[in-house]
C-alpha cells in the first residue's frame, strides 16, 4: 500500500467511536502521526482519557460527546468543521453496535432499528455532512469500518451483517462517485479484535487470543496517508492487503 507511518502533520481527522476499542487507538495513532483529532462518542470519560493520552504525547484533540442517533447533531459537526477549518482531511467512520446475536425471527424491532440507525443511517448522515469538507482537502481520506460479517452472513448475525453490507455498499458507491477526485474512500475489515463488542458477540472466547485494538489500529493508519492511491476497496487487516468483494461480471 503505502508508508506504514504516514506524516499527518497539520491534517484534520474525525474519528467516531473514539471512546474505546478500535476507534480509540486509531484516534491515538492519527494524533501521534501529527493530525488534530476530532473524537466523537457518547462516553465522556473515554473521550477524556483519550484526550489525556494524546496531549501527554504532544498531540491535540477536540472532543465531541454525541449520540450518533442524533442526526441533527451529526449535521452540526459538519457545519462546525466548515466554520472552523473549512475542510476535513480524514474521516474514520468507526462507531457501531452489534445489536444481538439471535435468529432473525427473534430479533426485537427496537434492537433491529437501533443497529440500522447507528451503523447505517448514522454513517450515511456523517458521509453526507463531511463529503464537501473531504472534497475540499487536497488529499481527503475516508475509512469506513465494515466487518467480515458483511460477507459471511452467518446464522444469528443477521442485523449486524445486513448493516455492515449496507455500509460497505455505501463506501463503494461513494468511492465511485469521487474516483476522479483527490478523495479516496475505502472500507476496512479489522478482523476479530479484543474489544467490548467482540466480547459481547463471543462471550466464551478468551480475549487474550485476539489482537489488541492498538495493533489493529496501527495497520489501519496507512489508509489515512495522503500518498494512498487505492479507492473503493476493502482493506483486510488480517491479510494486510486490499481485497475486492464483487460478483464476477
Ligand atoms: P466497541 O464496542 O469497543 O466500540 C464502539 C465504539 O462506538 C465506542 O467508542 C462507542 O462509544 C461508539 N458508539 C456506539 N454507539 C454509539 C452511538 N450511539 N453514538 C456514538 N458512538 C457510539 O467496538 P469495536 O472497537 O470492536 O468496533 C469498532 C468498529 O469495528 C465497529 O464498526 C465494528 O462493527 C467494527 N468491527 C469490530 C470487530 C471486532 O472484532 N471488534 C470485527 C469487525 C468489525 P460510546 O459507547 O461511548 O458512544
Amino acid at each position: 500500500m503505502t508508508d506504514r507511518k504516514p506524516n499527518l502533520q497539520g491534517r484534520l481527522a474525525l474519528v467516531t467511536g473514539a471512546s474505546r476499542g478500535i476507534g480509540y487507538f486509531l484516534a491515538k495513532e492519527l494524533a501521534a502521526a501529527g493530525a488534530h483529532v476530532i473524537a466523537v462518542a457518547r462516553t465522556v470519560g473515554g473521550l477524556e482519557e483519550l484526550d489525556d493520552e494524546i496531549r501527554a504525547a504532544g498531540g491535540d484533540a477536540t472532543l465531541v460527546p454525541l449520540d450518533l442517533t442524533d442526526m441533527a447533531g451529526i449535521d452540526r459537526i459538519g457545519a462546525a468543521i466548515h466554520e472552523r477549518w473549512g475542510k476535513l482531511d480524514v474521516l474514520v467512520a468507526n462507531a457501531g453496535i452489534l445489536g444481538v446475536i439471535a435468529p432473525l425471527g427473534h430479533v426485537e424491532a427496537k434492537v433491529f432499528d437501533k443497529v440500522m440507525a447507528i451503523n447505517v443511517t448514522g454513517t450515511w448522515r456523517l458521509i453526507r455532512t463531511v463529503d464537501p469538507l473531504l472534497r475540499a482537502s487536497d488529499a481527503g481520506r475516508a475509512i469506513v469500518l465494515s466487518s467480515g460479517a458483511a460477507h459471511s452472513a452467518r446464522a444469528f448475525w443477521g442485523p449486524y451483517a445486513a448493516s455492515k453490507a449496507a455500509v460497505e455498499a455505501m463506501a463503494r458507491s461513494w468511492a465511485d462517485e469521487t474516483k476522479n477526485m483527490a478523495l479516496r474512500v475505502n472500507a476496512v475489515n479489522p478482523g476479530a479484535t479484543r474489544t467490548a463488542m467482540r466480547a459481547l458477540a463471543m462471550p466464551g472466547e478468551d480475549p487474550a487470543t485476539l489482537p489488541h485494538p492498538s495493533e489493529v489500529a496501527a495497520r489501519i493508519l496507512p489508509l489515512a496517508s495522503p500518498d494512498l492511491t487505492e479507492t473503493g476497496l476493502i482493506f483486510d487487516v488480517k491479510q494486510d492487503r486490499f481485497t475486492r468483494y464483487q460478483m464476477p461480471a
